[in-house]
């Protein structure tokens, strides 16, 4: 197989300590910014007090209350209030759910009737979306310079993806320093995200793509060496290598014209639906299972995994696979994330609802092959100790 691919990642970063203060530099004093953002830990660690001196010139309105795994519903009053506004640019200042909420409503905000969900997953016909620009305050999900959004919507159980390059921020801006107000929790969510994106877009069927390769091994060993160090040290230089990796993680560069298999995602974006289980915590638990599941595609990957990163001796490709696994799994563990569904105190996930999701998102068969069917979303599942 040849590589084909288009990549286009237009997102400016600006990274360091103090970028917040550019703010007005990426932002033309003409524009009317909404200021989109969480629970509130802008006003406690200060950010806030930052972006507003940045933006005095600005015509600024607010919207705080975007909640983990954004609700479709929540956004939709966003985009009400935008449009009462008159805003031109969308500011998300937070973790994924934020950035992924900017993102959606920078799209849903100019659709003018109908539903915006329905109308976004059709994908034809719609109006250009307002530009955004992120502040990321939690290295995990990307979100900062991709054009994914992951929207929850309760009232059809349902958690999906929605994709729109156009949708990419203007730019981002990574200041390590916002992640010192960030709890122990979250930090480690943090790197399982970062580490389980890599992992979908490199251990898939064997191409050649030494560039993409080499470059998420390089990305793996910075997560395995510095994410641990980032939990018991309070060191600029682990918040740096973790957000910038985490970045990096899921720009684009590594799943260039590469086989990608998100299927870990998809399963854990049912769970995360259903049992309201972090995001990270919902990948760990899954993915272990999934690679053994893989194992004939994924073989040969797995063992150059094992060998190049974890440092794996065994001449066997088989038996250097599954070493491999069971590194990445005492990673998660050391991260403090689950493994299995005992992991998870009072969980109880049913295979067939999870099954069900896959169906009402049209995601199944999933995997790199197309091969990963209701029959094989069930087996993983019960490795992972769910009940039959
Ligand atoms: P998050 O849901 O954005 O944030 C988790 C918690 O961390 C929130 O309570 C938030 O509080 C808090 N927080 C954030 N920054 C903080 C700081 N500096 N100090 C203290 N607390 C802080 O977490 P996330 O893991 O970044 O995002 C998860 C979401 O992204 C999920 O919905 C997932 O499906 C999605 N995701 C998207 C992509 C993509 O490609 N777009 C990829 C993977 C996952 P506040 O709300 O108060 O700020
Ligand atoms: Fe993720």
């Amino acid at each position: 197989m040849t590589m084909t691919f288009t990549l286009e990642t237009p997102t400016r970063i600006l990274f360091g300590e103090g970028m917040i203060d550019e703010l007005a530099s990426q932002i033309g004093p003409e524009e009317r910014v909404l200021l989109l953002y969480g629970g509130g830990s802008i006003m406690r660690n200060g950010v806030h007090d930052r972006i507003r001196q940045a933006l005095a010139g600005h015509v600024v309105t607010e919207f705080g209350g975007i909640e983990p795994n954004p609700e479709y519903e929540t956004v939709m009053r966003a985009a009400v209030l935008a449009r009462e506004e008159k805003v031109t640019f969308i500011l998300g200042v937070g973790g994924g759910s934020v950035i992924d909420a900017a993102k959606f409503l920078s799209c849903a905000a100019p659709i003018g009737g109908g539903d915006a969900w329905d109308r976004m997953l059709g994908g034809r016909d719609l109006p250009e979306p307002l530009p955004s620009g992120a502040i990321l305050t939690l290295p995990a999900t990307g979100s900062e310079s991709n054009p994914v959004s992951v929207i929850s919507r309760t009232a059809r159980g349902l958690k999906l993806p929605f994709k729109r390059e156009a949708a990419r921020p203007r730019f981002a801006i990574l200041d390590p320093s916002t992640m010192k107000s960030l709890p122990r929790r979250q930090l480690e969510n943090g790197v399982v995200d970062a580490v389980t994106h890599v992992l979908e877009q490199y251990l898939t069927l064997p191409v050649n793509a030494p560039v993409q390769h080499g470059y998420s091994e390089a990305l793996l060993a910075v997560l395995f060496e510095w994410g641990p160090r980032l939990l018991v040290e309070d060191s600029d230089e682990a918040r740096e290598n973790v957000m910038w990796a985490a970045n990096q993680a899921l720009n684009g560069l590594i799943g260039a014209g590469v086989p990608q298999d998100w299927s870990t995602h998809m399963i854990g974006h049912a769970l995360t639906a259903l049992h309201g289980l972090d995001h990270a915590r919902s990948l760990s638990l899954v993915m272990p299972h999934l690679m053994r599941n893989r194992m004939p595609n994924k073989v040969a990957m797995l063992a150059r995994y094992g060998r190049r990163v974890w440092g794996v001796a065994e001449a066997d490709d088989r038996a250097a696979a599954d070493l491999a696994i069971a590194r990445t799994e005492d990673f998660f563990r050391r991260m403090n994330c689950p493994v299995a569904v005992r992991d998870v105190p009072g969980l109880a996930v049913s295979p067939d609802k999870v099954v069900q999701h896959l169906e009402e998102a049209g995601q199944l068969p999933l995997g790199e092959n197309a091969d990963i069917g209701a029959a094989e979303v069930r087996a993983i599942l019960k490795a992972a100790g769910a009940a039959a």
